[in-house]
């Protein structure tokens, strides 16, 4: 057995119903006197009582999906501003990843506090739009220098929501099983990861407050974004960044649709990943597993459903062939992609 794994240096804290103290214990640890908090309009009300517990020199709200270069550039500015020496995010993934966008060119620490199960906050990979492509790069600056997960923020989350999210959390330990650096490590941590999350997602979705359910789920959104950020954008990644970035399609569905049809693609050519993925799911079968799953959760079905257009089947494969990742298990082709995205798109079952 040969290979090299890096575990990021990062403090990870699960304080349930303690956010407030817990953050401001981070925040003292870093010496931070001037606090950038930033949550979205819609997130201000987890975010206040956080508010109340630090020094906040500045509330940022101006928060929008996949951080366009110009949402960035204002953040930066006002971080600028107000003389901010830490960030603090309140939010899902769109949150944590303006703050990583300012602190990639400010350097200033990162508090992440995450409201969904995305997973940006355990990875050092910052994304930012311009138009309709979507960069992606990884520097260790963006790493959050500490994560509080408070379960109890989680109970305001929609439930299909919870759901997209949850599965996006899931196609993190997929891929992770064969992204282009996957090691060993990876993998236990992707496998403990889908445990986590197949015991704490169906919890969740039938009782939205469940605390335990949040918990489990969480437990396992993080063990699959320690898992990629190690283990580096597998296939499905790569498709649907492309689609996402093409149609501005919303993030977690997207992943929610796409991950069955990846996973039926891949599965025959990865043995190793295929019976770890079964054995975490308790069930004779990768693919089984997560159509369990999926029936249970009322998954998403369809990228239709989310404003893909038919003929952006056509405009995607070329790009998307161009991101394959070298190693992937199955050997890919034009039509393997089409008929891919073709499925996906309309919903048909896994072939
Ligand atoms: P999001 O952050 O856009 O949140 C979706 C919606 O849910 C928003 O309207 C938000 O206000 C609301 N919301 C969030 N928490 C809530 C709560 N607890 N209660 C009620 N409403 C709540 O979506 P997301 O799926 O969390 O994140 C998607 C973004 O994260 C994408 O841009 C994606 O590329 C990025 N991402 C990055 C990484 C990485 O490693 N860099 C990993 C995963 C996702």
């Amino acid at each position: 057995m040969k290979f090299i794994h890096e575990t990021l240096p990062q403090r990870v804290v699960f304080a349930p119903g303690e956010a407030p103290s817990a953050v401001a214990a981070e925040v003292g640890a870093l010496g931070g006197a001037k606090v950038m908090l930033i949550a979205s309009e819609q997130e201000a009300a987890l975010a206040d009582p956080i508010a109340a517990a630090v020094p906040v020199a500045l509330r940022h709200e101006d928060v929008v999906m996949h951080v366009p270069v110009e949402v960035a550039a204002r953040a930066r500015q006002a971080a600028a501003s107000c003389g901010a020496d830490v960030i603090v995010t309140v939010g899902g993934g769109s949150t944590t990843g303006l703050g990583k966008a300012v602190a990639l060119t400010t350097g200033l620490p990162v508090v992440a506090v995450p409201t969904t199960y995305a997973g940006s906050e355990a990875t050092d990979v910052w994304g930012l739009t311009e138009g309709e492509t979507k960069r992606t790069g990884a520097d260790p600056k963006v790493l959050p220098r500490s994560i509080v997960y408070d379960a109890h923020l989680l109970t305001t989350l929609p439930g299909e929501l919870t759901v997209s999210s949850g599965l996006n959390a899931l196609a993190h330990c997929v891929d992770s099983m064969w992204g282009p650096r996957a090691d060993p490590i990876d993998r236990v941590l992707a496998q403990e990861g889908i445990h986590g999350l197949a015991a704490g997602l169906p919890q969740v979705a039938g009782d939205s407050a469940s605390i335990e359910g949040i918990e489990k789920t969480l437990y396992g959104a993080y063990l699959a974004a320690v898992a990629f950020a190690s283990a580096g954008s597998g296939l499905h990644h790569k498709i649907c960044h492309v689609l996402g970035g093409m149609f501005n399609l919303p993030h977690a569905q997207t992943h929610a649709v796409v991950l069955p049809y990846v996973l039926a693609f891949n599965a025959p050519y990865a043995p190793e990943a295929e019976s770890r993925i079964a054995h975490a799911f308790g069930s004779a079968t990768a693919r089984e597993g997560l159509a369990a799953l999926r029936d249970a959760l009322g998954a998403p079905r369809a990228l239709r459903d989310y404003g893909m257009p038919a003929d952006g089947i056509a405009k995607a494969v070329g790009p998307i062939l161009k991101a394959v990742p070298a190693g992937n298990p199955a050997p890919v082709t034009q039509a393997d992609i089409t008929a891919l995205l073709q499925a996906a798109w309309s919903g048909e079952e896994p072939a």
